[in-house]
C-alpha cells in the first residue's frame, strides 16, 4: 500500500480523497493555489504544497507544478480528484512516466473514453446500446442533412471532445440542421480546440441513468448499482439519487450485467461510471468518465462501499475484496448540489461565510471544505457543499432531506438550497416523476 498520497484537486473532493487516505493509514500531500492557503483541504492534509497563483490554468492545471510537489514531498501516487486533470490522458501518463501511481485507469482508457466518438464506438462493439447517430464524426453539411434524414428530427449535434454539457445544439427540423451544424462546430472549436462533431437522435423526454463500476488488475468487476441525475440544469446535474425511481430490479440486473460485461473485455482498472440516457424502457449509452463522480456518495450510502478507497486499493495493485453477489443495495439515497450562487438566476455567489450550521443526525452526511469564516474564492466551480441523506425508503429520505435543509444554515453567501427546498415539495419530484427537461421548466417556473 501507499505510503504517501498527492491530492490534486481542492475543495470537497480533496476532503474526501484525504479522509479516505487517513483510515487506511496513507499520509496525504495538499496542493493549493494562492487563493486557497486557507483552504480546508490544505489545513487537514499531513503537509501541503502552494503550487501557483489562483486561476486553476496557473496551479491545479500546471503539470509542472504538480509533479514537482509530488517529487519534493516523496509521494507514491497521485489521486486526481474530478474535474481539472482528472481525464486528461497525457497528465495520467506525465505521472506514470515520473514513476508515480496515478489513481485511476490507464491513459490509453481515458484518451479512448474523452473523446465520445471513439467511446461510444469501443462501447457498442462491446454490446453496450447507444443513441442512434452517425456511426462517427460529421464533416460536412450535406452529410449532416443524410444523417438527421436518416434517423428523423429532432437531432442534436454534439462535439466530439465535449464536456460539462457545452458543445451541443439541438436541430428541430431541416431548417435548422445548416445553422446548427456550424454554430455547434465553431463552439466545439472556440471551447475544446477541435471542431470535430457528431450527430445524435435527439430524445424529447429521457432521463439520465449512470452505472458505477469498479474493476480491478484481476478481471474483477462489479456494479454498484445506478444513480439517477435527471435533475439538471444547462445539462449540469443538481440533485442526484440512487436507486432510479424508475427502473424495476430486473431492468437494474440487466443494465449492470451489460455494462459489467463490457468493462471486462476492455480491461478497464479502476472505477468509471457509464452514463445513459433512459426513455421507454429502453437504454442509450452517451458518454463514459473515468474517473470518481460528484455523486458519488449516493451509491456509497446504499451500497456501504467507499468508492475512493476501492480507487487507492486498486491502484496500489489490490484485488477487490467482494464479487458482485455480495454486493446488495440497501434503502434510498439523494444528494444535493449546494452551489454558492443565486438560487434563481444562478449567477456565482463567492463571497465570505459567516454563520455555519451543517444539519446532522441519522442518515445525514455532509461532503463540503468550508467552514466559518471560510471565503469562497470566485476563481473556480461554485460547489460548496453536498448534502446526502440517506433512508429505509424514497420518503424516509425524502423527509430526512427536508428536515436536513431546514437545519442548514449558510450565512453570507447566496445558495442553492432555497430552490432544494422547494423542489422537495413539488409532487412531480416527490413521485420521482421527472426527465431531463423538467428541471429547467421548474426553475422556469418560479
Ligand atoms: P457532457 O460530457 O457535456 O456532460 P453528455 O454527453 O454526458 O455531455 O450529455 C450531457 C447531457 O446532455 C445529458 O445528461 C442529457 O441531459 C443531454 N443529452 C446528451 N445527449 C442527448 C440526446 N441524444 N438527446 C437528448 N439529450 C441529450
Amino acid at each position: 500500500m501507499f505510503d504517501k498520497v498527492l491530492i490534486a484537486n481542492r475543495g470537497e473532493i480533496a476532503l474526501r480523497v484525504h479522509r479516505a487516505c487517513k483510515e487506511m493509514g496513507i499520509a496525504t500531500v495538499a496542493v493549493h493555489s494562492t487563493a486557497d492557503a486557507e483552504a480546508m483541504h490544505v489545513r487537514l492534509a499531513d503537509e501541503s504544497v502552494c503550487i501557483g497563483e489562483a486561476p486553476a490554468a496557473s496551479s491545479y492545471l500546471n503539470t509542472a507544478s504538480l509533479l514537482s510537489a509530488a517529487t519534493i514531498t516523496g509521494a507514491d501516487a497521485i489521486h486526481p480528484g474530478y474535474g481539472l486533470l482528472s481525464e486528461n490522458a497525457e497528465f495520467a501518463q506525465m505521472v506514470v512516466d515520473h514513476g508515480f501511481v496515478f489513481i485511476g485507469p490507464s491513459p490509453d482508457h481515458i484518451r479512448m473514453m474523452g473523446d465520445k466518438i471513439t467511446a461510444k464506438e469501443a462501447v457498442r462493439s462491446l454490446g453496450v446500446p447507444v443513441v442512434p447517430g452517425s456511426d462517427g464524426a460529421v464533416r460536412d453539411e450535406a452529410r449532416a442533412r443524410g444523417v438527421a434524414e436518416e434517423i428523423g428530427y429532432p437531432v442534436l449535434i454534439k462535439a466530439s471532445s465535449g464536456g460539462g454539457g457545452r458543445g451541443m445544439k439541438v436541430a428541430a427540423s431541416a431548417d435548422e440542421i445548416g445553422a446548427a451544424f456550424s454554430t455547434a462546430r465553431a463552439e466545439a472549436k472556440s471551447n475544446f480546440g477541435n471542431d470535430e462533431v457528431y450527430i445524435e437522435k435527439y430524445l424529447a423526454r429521457p432521463r439520465h441513468i449512470e452505472i458505477q463500476v469498479l474493476a480491478d488488475g484481476f478481471g474483477n468487476v462489479v456494479h454498484l448499482g445506478d444513480r439517477d441525475c435527471s435533475l439538471q440544469r444547462r445539462h449540469q446535474k443538481l440533485l442526484e439519487e440512487a436507486p432510479s425511481p424508475a427502473l424495476n430490479a430486473a431492468e437494474r440486473a440487466a443494465i449492470g450485467q451489460t455494462v459489467t460485461s463490457a468493462i471486462g473485455k476492455l480491461g478497464y482498472l479502476g472505477a468509471g461510471t457509464l452514463e445513459f440516457l433512459y426513455e421507454d424502457g429502453e437504454f442509450y449509452f452517451i458518454e463514459m468518465n473515468t474517473r470518481v463522480q460528484v455523486e458519488h456518495p449516493v451509491t456509497e450510502a446504499i451500497t456501504g462501499i467507499d468508492i475512493v478507497r476501492e480507487q487507492i486499493r486498486i491502484a496500489a495493485g489490490l484485488p477487490l475484496g467482494y464479487a458482485q453477489e455480495d454486493i446488495s443495495l440497501s434503502g434510498h439515497a439523494i444528494e444535493c448540489r449546494i452551489n454558492a450562487e443565486n438560487p434563481e438566476t444562478f449567477v456565482p455567489a463567492p463571497g465570505r461565510i459567516g454563520l455555519y450550521h451543517p444539519p446532522g443526525g441519522l442518515g445525514v452526511r455532509v461532503d463540503s471544505a468550508i467552514y466559518a469564516g471560510y471565503t469562497v474564492p470566485p476563481y473556480y466551480d461554485s460547489l460548496i457543499a453536498k448534502l446526502i441523506v440517506h433512508g429505509r425508503t424514497r420518503n424516509e429520505a425524502l423527509m430526512r432531506l427536508r428536515r436536513a435543509l431546514g437545519e442548514y444554515v449558510i450565512e453570507g453567501v447566496e445558495t442553492t438550497i432555497p430552490l432544494h427546498v422547494r423542489l422537495t415539495e413539488d409532487p412531480n419530484f416527490v413521485n420521482g416523476v421527472y426527465d431531463i427537461h423538467w428541471l429547467e421548466r421548474f426553475v422556469g417556473l418560479k
